[in-house]
């Protein structure tokens, strides 16, 4: 005698699931429009299935019910019942291989060709029940209305088995496009159902299988379909799970796709003006309007001012024309009880692998900050990067100062009319591999925008005297060190204050330190930076123009600023070497700083040839790669000895 319970509780709490699933947190579902898009839609299946599941446990309770009753005349009754047993349940097992590709994105970009080859299996078994009646092929009643499998029966289990077997071998081969608690989820909830069917094989009274499908498909909601499917709570966009699912799943099946994000960028100004429920209509708006733009494509509220809209390939509208459209739309207003906003947008389209060939690279470029400056425009992914580059640079600039990692080193100044070094000049450099590749043009602005540059500069400061200090007996006669002040160090009240504290505390006398300010810095003089170089220079420090000729060049702030070295930008020399102009104006600006009083101090000077040309058109302080290039303390000072050693030899 078949028990009927298992069956009955499989109805209920898949009647359950359909019922939450169509409610709770799902008012908003639309399912998409057209076949393909239907199956390709992971609710959708999901409805599909626990549906087939009510009218599975509907026709088989139906079906015992009759048998207990066990009159003649019902014969054709439980002759239907038990085809649509076999019309539903071979449905369940389909939609759940297709809903397990959708959950890891393998049923995305198949070809029609595949789904027809796909789907035969489910059609035949379809037709071979339909067509029962006259066949008997699959199943049949003998003259007192007792069920018998037909010869084709094996065709139906073989069915049902193939597309569980292709559900499990599509889990497995794409199981890094899922989560990892998402691949357990589905994992238990293939055991459950294969248990299922396995205890229905051995004790067939017990009728387990389809409660088994029904826990399997309750645990997929509560654990999958819940979270995947979930809307964000304000704005009915898809959340950010399901972004980072939607992504994971789309990347690790080699799509190729596009995200317009769109960033508001001044909400937070907005949050403060207004009351949240205000704030909360304005974002709806703003969503629905994208929603609409969207259209079929699926638009995510990934953080709560950032959205993204995925253009698969072939989608009818490229990204790039999404994206004209929001900014158009942002150039409009926004109303949200009768005011009117201008509301500002980042908006960027991000390809998919061209621009980010893995999820790793993509979380973090959705993660710039580039997208939140400058008000309403594009913002291209080289700006996210650079953006990325900076923080980088910056964390590991901050943990290289925590660490004590910062280091000086020393590239010497060599004079023309001395014929030995008289000078150095002290830069900075971080024992650090990944710094070690990035240049200190690159790395000290972003100090300098961070306010790292206050505590580098005191170091390099503090380096510098206590080299002068206590190695002052191997220093052959070098007569100063130069340093380099960012601007933005003046920007610190205490910066004069500080140096002479060092200074002091080492015995180090001013005129020991050459203070090297670039041309850009002296040019943007502030009160600020005016005060403190006039401090600087009333306690007696000189102090050096570095890399004249690059920016906006001020003879007359030249003429009334004291300087006493003039430092030539190496472009300057290099450009000259083949260009008659810029030598005849090298050549000039020379003799005009020269007539000042100034040295001039050549910088990049590599060949000997550049020597010659740089001493004879009037530099007369050389510093370059062909005497030497910045070297730490010890090489500098052996450098040094070298150097006194060879003076010291009898001309050949
Ligand atoms: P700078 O002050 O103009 O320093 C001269 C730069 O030219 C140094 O680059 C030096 O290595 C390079 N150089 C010298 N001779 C040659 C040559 O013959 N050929 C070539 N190709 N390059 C040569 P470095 O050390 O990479 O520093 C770059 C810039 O970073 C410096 O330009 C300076 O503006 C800044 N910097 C370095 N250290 C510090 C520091 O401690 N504080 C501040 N505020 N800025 C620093
Ligand atoms: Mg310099
Ligand atoms: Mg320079």
């Amino acid at each position: 005698m078949y028990s009927t319970n298992y069956e009955i509780a499989a109805l209920v709490l898949s009647v359950l699931c359909l019922v939450y699933s169509l409610t709770a947190n799902r008012r908003q579902y639309i399912p998409p429009k057209g076949l393909k898009n239907k199956l390709l839609d992971q609710h959708f299946v999901f409805i599909l299935m626990v549906l087939a599941n009510i009218f599975s446990a509907i026709v088989s309770v139906g079906g015992v019910y009759l048998e207990t009753l066990g009159r003649a005349e019902l014969g054709d009754w439980k002759y239907l019942l038990h085809a649509s047993y076999f019309v539903f349940h071979s449905t369940l097992s389909v939609s759940f291989c297709i809903y397990v590709m959708n959950v890891n994105g393998t049923s995305m970009g198949r070809s029609k060709r595949f789904y027809r080859l796909f789907l035969t299996p489910y059609l035949l078994t379809e037709l071979l029940v339909l067509t029962n009646g006259f066949t008997h092929l699959a199943f049949y009643m003998d003259e007192n209305i007792v069920y018998h499998r037909g010869v084709l029966m094996p065709v139906l289990y073989a069915s049902g088995g193939f597309y569980v077997a292709l559900g499990f071998y599509f889990f497995f081969r794409y199981k890094r496009a899922v989560s990892r608690a998402d691949s357990i989820t589905i994992g238990v909830v293939m055991g459950l159902a294969t248990l299922g069917t396995v205890i229905q094989a051995v004790w067939s009274h017990l009728l387990l299988e389809l409660f088994c499908e029904a826990l399997a498909s309750l645990a997929l909601m509560v654990l999958l379909e819940e979270r995947s499917g979930h809307l964000d709570v304000v704005t009915g966009a898809l959340n950010r799970a399901a972004f980072a699912d939607a992504n994971r799943r789309l990347i690790a099946n080699r799509q190729s796709y596009s995200l317009v994000v769109v960033s508001l960028t001044d909400l937070e100004t907005f949050s403060a003006l207004f009351s949240g429920r205000e704030v909360e209509e304005l974002l709806m708006d703003v969503a629905s309007w994208l929603t609409k733009l969207s259209s079929e494509r699926d638009l995510y509220c990934f953080r709560r001012t950032s959205f993204a809209i995925v253009c698969g390939e072939g989608a009818p509208r490229g990204a790039d024309e999404l994206a004209d459209e929001v900014l158009r739309r942002f150039e409009g207003e926004w109303t949200v009880r009768g005011m009117a906003f201008r509301l500002c947008a980042g908006v960027c389209v991000i390809r998919v692998p061209e621009d980010a060939p893995n999820g790793a690279v993509l979380q973090e470029l959705l993660t710039s900050e580039a997208l939140n400056v400058g008000g309403t425009r594009r913002v291209s992914v080289a700006e996210l990067s650079a953006q990325l580059r900076d923080h980088r640079v910056e964390a590991l600039l901050r943990r290289a100062v925590e660490e004590h990692r910062l280091r000086v080193w020393y590239q010497p100044i060599w004079s023309s009319e001395a014929q030995r070094t008289v000078a150095a000049e002290a830069l900075l450099r971080v024992e650090d591999d990944e710094l070690r590749k990035i240049s200190p043009e690159e790395y000290i602005p972003i100090a300098e925008k961070t306010g790292l540059i206050r505590e580098i500069g005191l170091f390099v400061f503090e380096e510098v005297c206590r080299f002068l200090r206590f190695e002052r007996d191997r220093l052959q006669g070098l007569e100063y060190i130069e340093l380099n002040l960012s601007i933005y160090q003046f920007m610190y009240g205490d910066l004069v204050s500080r140096f002479e504290e060092i200074r002091r505390h080492f015995g180090v006398s001013v005129d020991k330190l050459n203070l090297e300010i670039t041309e850009s810095a002296s040019t943007r003089e502030t009160p600020a930076i005016t005060e403190a170089l006039e401090r600087l220079r009333a306690l007696g420090y000189t102090l050096s123009l570095d890399d004249f000729g690059t920016g906006y060049s001020n003879l007359m702030q030249l003429i009334s600023s004291s300087y006493k070295n003039v430092k030539i930008d190496k472009s300057l020399l290099w450009d000259a070497e083949h260009n008659p102009t810029t030598a005849e104006l090298l050549e000039s600006l020379i003799r005009v700083i020269r007539s000042l009083g100034c040295n001039v101090v050549q910088e990049g000077v590599e060949t000997e040839a550049q020597l010659g040309y740089a001493t004879d058109s009037g530099s007369n302080l050389i510093q370059g790669y062909y005497f030497s290039r910045p070297v730490p303390q010890e090489t500098f000072l052996g450098y040094l000895k070298t150097e006194a050693e060879q003076s010291q030899l009898p001309l050949p």
